[in-house]
């Protein structure tokens, strides 16, 4: 099987389980993959995650034209400035997910970084998470804040919107935003509640671990 055809199965099985678990919903969301020459993989626009078909994946040339598939999702532009700004990132996964957005959506947030270290998988996976103002979708506006953090951060909170994460391969992107999704379920549960954060040193070793062991 060619890696292409391998990532295109991969792609459809991470929207599929993303859509089964209520991760995501109507067309919401979407996900791309780095392939071997350059270009992507991308999900096309109002495709449903939890139906997508291999074949009609979109399929961009490293210039982000449109080659082969259905057209790609609107929110495109939200994973070309992850590529351009991280030369390791192989596989972006925006979501609209409920408890992610329902954080983007509290007043008083730390802007550089949304979530206290609750869980040491939070810190390995996710790290920071900084809070990108709101703009219209689609406003270029947006492009520019998010490409501003994304050479910095592979996790970035999108105000009243939702999570844009990058990975090295689909399995770790995937894997961050379900972290991010369940400590921002875990935040929100806690909320009123005296927390014991991880304390600057633990969250220090943990990120000295996580440097270690990529
Ligand atoms: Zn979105």
């Amino acid at each position: 099987m060619s890696t292409e055809t391998r990532l295109r199965e991969q792609l459809c099985r991470c929207g599929e389980s993303l859509f089964r678990r209520g991760l995501t919903f109507g067309s919401s969301g979407n996900l791309s993959v780095a392939l071997p020459d350059g270009g992507w993989l991308m999900t096309p626009t109002n495709a449903s995650l939890g139906d997508l078909d291999p074949a009609g994946l979109s399929k961009l040339d490293a210039g982000g034209r449109l080659v082969a598939g259905d057209k790609p999702t609107k929110e495109a532009f939200l994973h070309r400035v992850f590529y351009a700004r991280r030369p390791t990132c192989e596989a972006v996964v925006h979501l609209h997910s409920t408890h992610s957005v329902a954080v983007s959506c509290l007043c008083g947030l730390d802007t550089a970084d949304c979530l206290p270290p609750i869980t040491a998988y939070y810190v390995m996976r996710v790290g920071k998470l900084p809070l990108v103002p709101y703009f219209p979708p689609g406003d270029a506006a947006l492009a520019e804040a998010v490409g501003a953090l994304a050479g910095r951060h592979h996790a970035v909170l999108l105000a009243n919107h939702g999570p844009v994460v990058g990975g090295t391969s689909l399995q770790a992107a995937m894997d961050a935003t379900e972290e991010l999704e369940e400590t921002a379920k875990l935040f929100l549960m806690l909320r009123g509640s005296a927390i014991r954060p991880l304390t600057p040193d633990e969250v220090a070793d943990l990120r000295a671990r996580a440097a270690t062991s990529a």
